[in-house]
């Protein structure tokens, strides 16, 4: 089984995550997992893309395909991998295909999670998060049994600076803006799964599982 996952930020891409590879016994394998690893243990990769990073700059699209590729190509993932942030952009798509074929292994599904931007923003605008635990609440979905306060441990909850309107739009259009060509690219493969995630947590986790087979 061998997955992309793909998910505007707010569509509940964490969670669904943690089911899929719990149910397929398969790897997680997220770009900035991978990243902090090769950074932390030195490796080639992982200092030239740090020397990147250090400047302010984007890492390489070859570099973050190399970092991919290589940890894709261990023993772990011999009957498959869930990629969670990556690829990013067609050009990155394009060259973990001319990987995988190399390999001569193909991808099975790229499951796409929608959600309609207007629910994205109030979704991030509502959040609410605790000052001394980190649990978090939404005004509307999630509310604290009284305003203001954790359920769990009384905390003053507070609003981060970046959930306001106007960043949230922002940042959920670089989003979309970004992974539409990308969506794009794996609809003309045939493998695309659009999931409609402005559904319950479980009811989206059942068509995700309907879309990927039970098998494996
Ligand atoms: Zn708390």
């Amino acid at each position: 089984m061998r997955i992309i996952l793909l998910g505007p930020p707010g569509a509940g891409k964490g969670t669904q995550a943690a089911g899929i590879v719990e149910k397929y016994n398969i790897p997680h394998i997220s770009t900035g997992d991978i990243f902090r690893k090769n950074i932390k243990e030195g490796t080639e990769l992982g200092n030239k893309a740090k020397s990147f990073m250090d400047q302010g700059l984007l890492v390489p699209d070859e570099l973050t395909v190399g970092l991919v590729t290589d940890r894709v190509s261990q023993d772990d993932c011999k009957n498959g991998f869930m990629l969670d942030g990556f690829p990013r952009n067609v050009a990155q798509a394009e060259q973990l295909d001319a990987f995988l074929k190399e390999a001569n292994i193909a991808l099975d599904t790229v499951v796409n999670i929608e959600v309609d931007k207007s629910i994205l923003v109030s979704r991030a605008v509502g959040r609410r998060i605790c000052k001394s635990c980190g649990a978090t609440y939404h005004v509307e979905f999630n509310a604290p049994k009284v305003e203001g306060v954790c359920n769990v441990c009384q905390g003053e909850l507070y609003q981060r600076a970046d959930d306001n309107e106007e960043t949230v739009s922002k940042r959920i259009q670089v989003y979309l803006d970004e992974t539409k060509p990308l969506a794009d690219y794996y609809t003309s493969q045939g493998i695309i799964a659009n999931i409609n995630g402005q559904q319950s947590i479980d009811k989206v986790f059942e068509d995700i599982v309907v879309a990927l087979g039970s098998d494996n």
